[in-house]
């Protein structure tokens, strides 16, 4: 069985003891082992604030993007060794473990034509320049320059190659130095890529460094310089965003945590027309991609009381077409949840939403899955539920199933009450909207976007190239208020800025401009 090693300060650390075993979640048979035990883990950020920060802030934006563009080939060239890891610790299809392996070489290709856009400069000036006083002896421009501290990195067991490099890419261009920590259940694909990326010798010696297992002490060492980036659950966030060292320095903290994203179907739809065939795609693909282990999936189905029987026996009938089972038979279109404890809270979670709603299609039990031994495997059909009351349905809207589940909800075809019953939900990373009707897009957008971070319309005009709500493109903003973490991240230079530091500089305006470029 392979031992996962953490890197830390320009070694391979591999532990002794206090081992946590990885199973392959289609069979059950143990894959490999992981452990912190042993990291010294100040004397990693020592070394990530005195070698990796120093030489990373000596380089120029154009310099950062080029490190980003090594990285994102590396991963590219071993594209097909990453989707077989991520079948065997994640259990994901090979479509769906692209959506991982390839979102993390094309975010990390994105930011490197975003940092090469920003020229030869080590920090950047941000919007214009104003005159703070009767001449322009006295004149103000804000600038952005890297903090001097370490950027640690948290993320979820779901994205184990996206979540390291969607976060490592704005830090790094950024010009701070990253320790990024997968969750430890889905590791090994985490693992592999830092082996990659260091093999190739791409970056300043400090500027990445992996821990494997748990955090240690790690996170009580965190000060005013430093950023901490999470991804995963709402009560592990809050868990950590509540330590006491960080509200003392305050350390700059982005959560990206979980929601209950919602799909509604607008009046002006018909059976037949391509926005409706796109709503019915986009949603039993939101409800069974990576097996519905995605924090941008669709929990919540709002369809117009007069439509919900049509709906429900369309979906039922495109959901009845999912094999699940192990990735490897090719006939599989859904692999298994990854891990034994998230079947279980699975199960649970389905039993809570039960209380509300009733099931009307799945079982919501355990299933064999094609191509795996009997009684192995964490499979689950995909599961859809329907209440026909959507707001007296607490656990709907308060439960994060983290798996291929989704309730069908009525409301009266109004976008007012559409956003009234989605905004139950407390804050979601994405809402979408399929309509062709510009009113109520506009109606809908304006009383509903400020519960929501992205708002997705899907429309005739947009049904062949939209890729589906559950995306997370590098360009636009990813994160959401309230429950969903009331994070930033993507987002073009949004998500780069999480690790700068704005400055106010003030003085002549001959001096202001000339040091920034202007
Ligand atoms: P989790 O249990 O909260 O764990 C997330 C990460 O936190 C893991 O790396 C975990 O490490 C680590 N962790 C847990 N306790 C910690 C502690 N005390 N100190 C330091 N690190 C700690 O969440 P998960 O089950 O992996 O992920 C599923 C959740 O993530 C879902 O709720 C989903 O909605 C959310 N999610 C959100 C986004 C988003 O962008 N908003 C994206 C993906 C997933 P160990 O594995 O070692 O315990």
């Amino acid at each position: 069985m392979k031992t996962l090693r953490s890197y830390i300060r320009g070694s391979w650390h591999e532990a002794k003891s206090g081992f946590v075993t990885l199973v392959d979640p289609s069979t059950e048979e143990e894959i490999a082992r992981a452990s912190s035990e042993g990291i010294d883990f100040g004397a990693a950020l020592d070394y990530a604030r005195e070698r990796g920060g120093p030489a990373l802030r000596a380089l120029t934006f154009t310099q950062r993007a080029m490190l980003l563009k090594d990285m994102s080939k590396v991963l590219r060239d071993h594209r097909d060794e990453l989707l077989d890891l991520s079948s065997r610790n994640t259990g994901t299809t090979r479509p769906d473990g692209s959506f991982d392996v390839d979102g993390a070489s094309g975010t990390l290709a994105y930011y490197f034509s975003v940092g090469r856009g920003l020229g030869d400069r080590t920090f950047l000036a941000e919007g214009d320049g104003v005159q703070l006083a009767k001449t322009e002896g006295f004149w103000g421009r804000h600038v952005l320059v890297p903090r001097h501290g370490v950027a640690v990195h948290i993320n979820a067991f779901n994205f184990p190659a996206w979540g390291f490099a969607e976060k490592a890419a704005c830090a790094l261009l950024a010009g701070m130095p990253v320790i990024t920590k997968p969750a430890t259940a889905t590791a090994m694909v985490t693992e592999r890529c830092i082996e990659l990326i260091v093999d190739a010798g791409i970056l300043p010696e400090g500027a990445l460094q992996l821990i494997v297992g748990s955090t240690g002490d790690l996170l009580d060492r965190l000060g005013p310089q430093d950023v901490l980036a999470f991804t995963g659950s709402a009560d592990t966030a809050r868990s950590l965003r509540s330590r006491g060292n960080l509200l003392a320095a305050n350390t700059r903290v982005n959560v990206e945590a979980d929601s209950l994203n919602a799909a509604v179907l607008a009046p002006d739809v018909a059976d037949g027309s391509a926005t409706f065939g796109l709503f019915l795609k986009d949603v039993v693909r939101e409800m069974t991609q990576k097996t519905g282990q995605k924090c941008t999936a669709v929990r919540r189905i709002l369809v117009p009381t007069d439509r919900i029987d049509a709906v429900q026996e369309a979906l039922v009938a495109r959901l009845n077409e999912v094999v699940v089972g192990n990735p490897a038979d090719p006939g599989v279109k859904m692999g298994p949840v990854a891990t034994a404890q998230q079947l279980e809270d699975t199960l649970r979670g389905i039993g809570e939403l039960q209380q509300a709603a009733r099931i009307v299609h799945g079982s919501g039990q355990r299933a064999d899955g094609a191509g795996a031994p009997a009684g192995k495997g964490f499979f689950v059909q995909p599961t859809l539920l329907r209440s026909n009351d959507a707001r007296s349905v607490g656990a709907v809207h308060e439960r994060e199933v983290f798996a291929p589940v989704a309730t069908l909800l009525p409301y009266d075809g109004t976008a007012a009450e559409a956003v009234e019953i989605v905004a139950l939900g407390g804050g979601t990373l994405v809402t979408s909207a399929y309509t062709d009707d510009a009113g109520w897009a506009g109606e809908f957008v304006s009383r509903g976007g400020g519960d929501t971070g992205r708002i997705y319309l899907g429309s005739e005009a947009s049904a062949a190239d939209a890729p589906g709500s559950g995306a997370a493109l590098p360009q636009t903003l990813h994160g959401g208020p309230g429950r969903a973490g009331g994070g930033e991240e993507l987002g073009g230079l949004v998500g780069v800025k999480l690790y700068l530091q704005r400055v106010a500089v003030q003085g002549s305006r001959s001096l202001v401009d000339e040091l920034v470029g202007a």
